[in-house]
């Protein structure tokens, strides 16, 4: 049978995006469907405007440091209406390099809301195409537990947009997302506070890790509530939010954002017309060659729940792209050595085990940990401190696992990436020079282990 096309992508998102023109630029007839915005949640409402944040929120701190090399300055002043003005300048002119990106590698873009109507047909605006193979990347969409008053709360999908910046905030979650909008709230100066519903934040870090981001947030004034959840929010005659605790303690805000993880986007998408299977927590089942349990069916990205990075949703469209059409040089995704950065202010990033990790894997290992205040402090009065955290296999020497809390966190930690894709040992580290004067070179410098 001929179909309208090879390979119909429903979702012009990072996965969606990068399987869509690696496959047209392999030859294969593709469509992609996109309902709401090019380039999906990272360039919308994802890593792009979130960094973009980040850095207006890092401002707060160069200001106050300044001083101590000299710099005098009135009292500074931030107007979030500017930010988000630019910002979403930013994010139109993106919107328009993606759609150059798809249109220039010869894939059809529909725009709309794409709806599976059999294993090989997609029906779009009222108009049906039919396909060889049909690849969901829909990805995902935040949740909210829906407890009595949850209306009131908003998620990082409103956060990017708000008119203004709210004066006090509650942000409930412990991941990544919830971390990084408490240090962007924070820094740019509303009185914010972190609630968690366990022990200590950031479930599966370096325990080391998480502590030291503790300590950092606490000096620097943000207000972290753990074993908290919320029972109840109820807005006031003012507008403020009444927020009751499990534990019975109220708290008052104006803004409460919850981070608290990010469901499958499957609605209205026709599943029922097809055989595709859902895990246990309702991604969509795939195998390792993202084949759905229907043949003709593939998923990638967030929506099947695997790591929902970028990057790897990324890693896999390309996947996709080359083992449908250019199998002889498919390769697959190493999901083991995933780097990964966790934009809160200090920044934190990571590769490969953590220490819990490797001691659970069997390993006998042995730990390198540096802390220290960094150069660019020593003239100014903030005490913060940076971490990094080298896991060795005893046995092997291998390097297992870095980890760092400090400025530039992520960008040091890509490069330490390749070293241990590339399987370095502590003593390739070790013989490696240090680039001085850096906090990068602290991890070619550590050399006696603090435990074994
Ligand atoms: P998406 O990028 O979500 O794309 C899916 C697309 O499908 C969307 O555009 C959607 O509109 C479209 N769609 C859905 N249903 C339909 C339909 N029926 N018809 C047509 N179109 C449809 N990752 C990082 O690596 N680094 C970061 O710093 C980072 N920061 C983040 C910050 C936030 C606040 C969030 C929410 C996420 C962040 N992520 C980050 C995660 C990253 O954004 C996702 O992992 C990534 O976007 C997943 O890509 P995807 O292609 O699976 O889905
Ligand atoms: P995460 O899964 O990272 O974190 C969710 C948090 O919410 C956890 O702390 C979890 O607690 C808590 N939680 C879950 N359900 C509830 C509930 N019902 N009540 C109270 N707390 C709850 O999700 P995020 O929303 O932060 O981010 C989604 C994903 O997006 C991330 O996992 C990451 O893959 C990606 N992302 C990546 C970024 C980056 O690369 N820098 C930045 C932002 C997002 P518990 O630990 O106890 O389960």
């Amino acid at each position: 049978m001929a179909y309208d096309f090879d390979l119909y992508v429903i979702g012009a998102g990072s996965g969606g995006v990068r399987a869509a023109r690696f496959a047209a630029g392999f030859g294969a007839k593709v469509a992609v469907a996109e309902s709401r915005y090019l380039g999906g949640t990272c360039v919308n409402v994802g890593c792009v405007p979130k960094k973009l944040l980040v850095y207006g929120a890092h401002f707060a701190e160069d200001f106050e440091q300044a001083s101590g090399f000299g710099w005098s300055l009135d009292e500074a002043q931030f107007d979030w209406a500017t930010l988000i003005a630019n910002k979403d300048r930013e994010i139109n002119r993106l919107n328009g390099i993606y759609r150059n990106l798809l249109v220039n590698s010869g894939v059809t873009l529909h725009e709309g809301h794409a709806k599976i109507v059999d294993p090989h047909q997609v029906e779009i605006n009222g108009e049906r195409f039919t396909a060889r193979n049909i690849l969901i990347a829909t990805g995902g969409w935040p949740q909210i537990p829906e407890i009595p008053g949850h209306e009131h709360a908003i998620s990082s999908n409103q956060a990017f947009f708000l008119k203004e910046l709210p004066k006090r905030v509650l942000v409930v979650g412990g991941g990544y997302i919830a971390v990084e909008f408490a240090g962007i709230f924070h820094g740019l100066g509303a009185e914010t506070t972190l609630l968690y519903r366990g022990e200590l934040f950031l479930r599966g870090f370096d325990v080391s890790v998480r502590k030291h981001l503790q300590e950092e947030l606490t000096k620097r004034g943000m207000d972290l509530q753990f074993n908290a959840d919320i029972e109840r929010i109820d807005k006031q005659a003012d507008g403020s939010l009444k927020v009751t605790l499990k534990d019975g303690r109220q708290l008052e805000a104006d803004c409460v954002f919850y981070a608290t993880g990010r469901r499958p986007m499957l609605d209205n998408l026709g599943l029922e017309n097809t055989g595709v299977k859902l895990d246990k927590k309702g991604f969509v089942e795939v195998d390792e060659l993202y084949q759905t349990a229907e043949p003709s069916i593939l998923a990638l990205g967030d929506v099947i729940g695997r790591v929902q990075l970028t990057p790897v949703a990324l890693a896999e469209g390309m996947a996709v792209a080359r083992r449908l059409f250019k199998p002889e040089q498919y390769r697959p995704v190493d999901y083991k050595m995933i780097p990964t950065a966790v934009f809160s202010l200090p920044n934190i990033g990571t590769v490969g085990l953590t220490e819990e990790e490797a001691r659970e894997a069997g390993h006998e290992v042995q730990i390198f940990e540096s802390r220290f205040r960094p150069m660019k402090l020593t003239l100014t009065e903030c005490q913060e401190r940076t971490l990094m955290k080298l896991v060795v296999d005893a046995k092997t020497d291998k390097v297992l696992g870095c980890h760092m809390v400090g400025p530039e966190a992520g960008e040091i930690v890509q490069g330490l990436a390749i070293a241990l894709k590339a399987g370095a040992t502590k003593r390739d580290f070790d013989e490696t020079i240090g680039v001085h004067p850096t906090a990068a070179e602290e991890f070619v410098t550590m050399r006696t282990p603090v435990a074994g």
